[in-house]
């Protein structure tokens, strides 16, 4: 990561680079109140910004933190810091939220001590709808008793970590993740979705995963586009008689699988579909202001 392209917004203030925002005493630091959210910049558009602020601030309240900014506030100092990059820029965004104090033995979040941050920095789309391969994991997903499921937040992540860690170990991109029940529930970045018979299957959310920005969105563009989405309780074995797999996150929107397990698959007309569709969308909102 070349701090050079690196923009930071913390108490007010942006700086340039990866600068420090917490201390060896913070809250975050060792007890892991962190949440944020991702969204992107990209050929001069910032599709679903404003929802990802705002599901930074709805996240932020779950974890017992207090945001300062409103959803609307957050998202103008995430375009300011956008504008700040030449036009075009592709770009992750995060804004953060934490606490840098805590209480009842320390344990606790303390709100009074809410801080927010947005980073920004320069991160390359992949050069288009490259094939992605996908494994199971013996990893799940928590359910919401043994972890804030229903937020974004850095705690979550090293499960993530070592599910991609094991996926990569074999040889494949990213791995399928399954709930405590045996069900699908996503890839270790992004939600799964499936096609059978020209219709999409993607799983039924059941607090353990993220319901997905871009999920809800190719979801709503597919539906309006004719064609039909289940949402449903989908086991391994749906996806070895999927025709198409494909995957949506913010990061990089919508990928094909090309490899489940050791079965090859096309990037098929839905998922083709399906990219066009949110391309299309990103296109027909506002443009990052020059
Ligand atoms: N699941 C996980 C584990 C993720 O990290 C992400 C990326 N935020 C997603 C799903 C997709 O969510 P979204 O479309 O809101 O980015």
């Amino acid at each position: 990561m070349n701090a050079e392209h690196i923009l930071t917004w913390i108490d007010g203030r942006w700086h340039r680079g990866n600068v420090p925002i917490l201390g060896a005493a913070d809250h975050a630091t060792w007890l892991g109140s962190l949440v944020f959210d991702g969204a992107r910049a990209f050929e001069g558009v910032t599709p679903d910004l404003d929802l990802h602020c705002a599901r930074t601030n709805r996240s932020a309240r779950r974890m017992g933190l207090e945001p300062h900014l409103t959803d609307g506030e957050l998202t103008e100092v995430a375009l300011e810091g956008v504008a700040a990059f030449p036009a075009g820029s592709e770009l992750y965004i995060r804004p953060m939220i934490w606490a840098r104090g805590g209480c009842q033995m320390m344990i606790v979040p303390d709100a009074e001590t809410t801080a927010v941050a947005v980073c920004i920095e320069e991160k390359p789309m992949p050069p288009g709808p490259v094939g992605l391969s996908l494994t199971r994991t013996r990893f799940r997903r928590p359910t919401i008793e043994c972890m804030p499921t229903d937020v974004k937040a850095g705690c979550l992540y090293p499960n993530n970590a070592r599910m991609l860690r094991e996926a990569r170990s074999r040889g494949f991109d990213n791995a399928v993740v399954l709930d405590a029940l045996g069900n699908v529930a996503e890839t270790a970045t992004s939600n799964i979705f499936l096609v059978r018979d020209g219709e999409v299957f993607t799983p039924i959310p059941t607090g353990c995963f993220l319901n997905g920005i871009t999920r809800q969105r190719v979801i709503g563009l597919l539906r309006d586009d004719g064609v039909a989405v289940h949402e449903a309780s989908l086991t391994p074995a749906d996806l070895d008689a999927a025709e198409e797999i494909f995957t949506t996150g913010n990061a990089t929107k919508v990928m094909p699988i090309t490899r489940f397990e050791d079965r090859n698959l096309p990037f098929g007309p839905i998922a083709r579909r399906a990219r066009e569709l949110y391309w299309d969308f990103a296109h027909s909102r506002l443009k990052v202001p020059a």
